[in-house]
């Protein structure tokens, strides 16, 4: 018999979202008459905008003529594209736009880029998060050190105590819904600085920031162009999650090490990395992400944007209503809400969906520190959300 790669042993058990949906599909099942909302999901509900719909539909008509044709594209991407990233994203940051890499989304790109450092790399994780962090360095065999980001610290992580070689950063934060300010941030840049650390730094939710003074991307931190790789994604931003496209900036003065100590750029191994194993994101999906920045696309996002954050306002009032506290929902389309003490996540998504029929997602599925809270989001309709608002005015904790 062949042996597998042991590390997938250590893996949690079982996937949060499987066990969600098995615990779900038990109580529709048993509970034929009554009507679940969903504000769990972690996914967009809304259309594509109809400049993306445009994009694609004309992009799609180029490949039925012999010279609208293409077939395998750059594996970094078109030009027209990082080119439009550039000038929309990251505009006066000192940056260039083959430092841009398109791909089939933030997923991918966090969940890769990892293997092009050694195995025995730690690495720094703010807990609770995104699960692809931690699963896909577990996969490799790395050790994790976790930052815990809980009521109690603001959910601001504090600086490691022993140097990990990679930092992940969510900002703004998947569960949590929280942000940092440029100066909070400028600490980790320092940090990663001082200690030859290199940060990825995951902005899949940049576009949901209202707030001023908080940074939308790692390069507005003076010094982060150095140390930091940025991922973003299509996905939440013009709702792209089915289309898929996303993309990762990777610095030219980023470097690592290798083994005999002589410095290699980052980007150098990430091309060689991508141009092995990646062929690029298809052409019309990168047409209809190069719509989305338009001065017509960005109007239309914006507007799909706030219908989903004027939701996150209407959760985290009803919550508030309740008694709670409640975060996030304000630079993000996540209400993270902390439990009455003693009170644990999953009781408490068992007591909602019986007493309320409402499904969150257990803050516990996010990590050890999210165990006592509890995560929803503005993704669901306009319709489910209010009548979930009203519902929870009858809920008793
Ligand atoms: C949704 C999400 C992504 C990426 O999504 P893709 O659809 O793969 O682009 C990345 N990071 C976080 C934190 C997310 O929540």
């Amino acid at each position: 018999m062949v042996l597998i790669n042991t590390h997938y042993q250590n893996l949690a058990g079982s996937y949060l979202f499987a066990e969600i949906a098995k615990r779900l599909n038990a109580f529709v099942r048993d509970n034929p008459d009554k009507k679940l909302i969903r504000l769990g999901i972690g996914d967009v509900t809304s259309p594509l905008p109809p400049c993306v719909i445009k994009a694609l539909r004309r992009a799609v008509d180029e490949q039925a003529t012999a010279e609208g044709f293409r077939g395998y594209g750059p594996e970094q991407g078109y030009a027209f594209l990082r080119e439009a990233v550039l000038e929309d994203a990251f505009a006066g940051l000192g940056l260039a736009s083959d430092e841009i890499f398109i791909s089939d989304g933030a997923k991918s790109d966090v969940g890769n880029f990892q293997e092009i450092f050694h195995a025995d790399c730690a690495v720094a994780i703010t807990d609770p998060v995104y699960p692809v962090y931690a699963d896909s360095n577990i996969m490799a065999g790395r050790r994790l050190i976790y930052l815990p980001c809980v009521s109690e610290n603001n959910f601001i992580p504090e600086l490691p105590a022993t140097r990990p070689d990679l930092i992940y950063l969510c900002l703004p934060n998947n569960p949590t819904g929280t942000v940092l300010t440029a100066a909070q941030l400028k600490l980790w840049v320092d940090y990663a600085r001082a200690e030859d650390c290199i940060i990825f730094f995951d902005a899949a939710y940049e576009a949901y920031i209202h707030s001023p003074g908080i940074p939308h991307s790692i390069y507005e931190i003076e010094g982060a162009r150095d140390v930091a790789v940025e991922f973003r994604s299509y996905s939440k931003m013009a709702g792209f999650t089915g289309l898929r496209c996303g993309y990762v900036v990777v610095p030219k003065s980023v470097q690592a090490v290798s083994a005999d100590g002589a410095k290699i750029s980052v980007r150098s191994l990430w091309m060689r990395r991508q141009s092995t194993k990646f062929n690029g994101c298809a052409y019309i999906v990168q047409r209809a992400a190069q719509a989305a920045h338009t001065a017509e696309g960005k109007r239309e996002t914006r507007e799909l944007i706030a219908g989903y954050m004027a939701n996150a306002k209407v959760i985290r009032q009803a919550f508030e209503a309740l008694g709670l506290k409640v975060f996030g929902g304000i630079d993000a389309p996540y209400v993270w809400v902390k439990l009455p003490a003693g009170l644990d996540s999953w009781k408490f998504f068992d007591a909602l969906l019986q007493g309320a029929t409402i499904a969150g997602t257990p803050g516990a599925g996010f990590g050890p520190s999210g165990e006592g809270y509890f995560r929803l989001t503005g993704f669901g309709s306009r319709a489910d959300t209010l009548e979930a608002a009203e519902r929870l005015r009858q809920f008793k904790i």
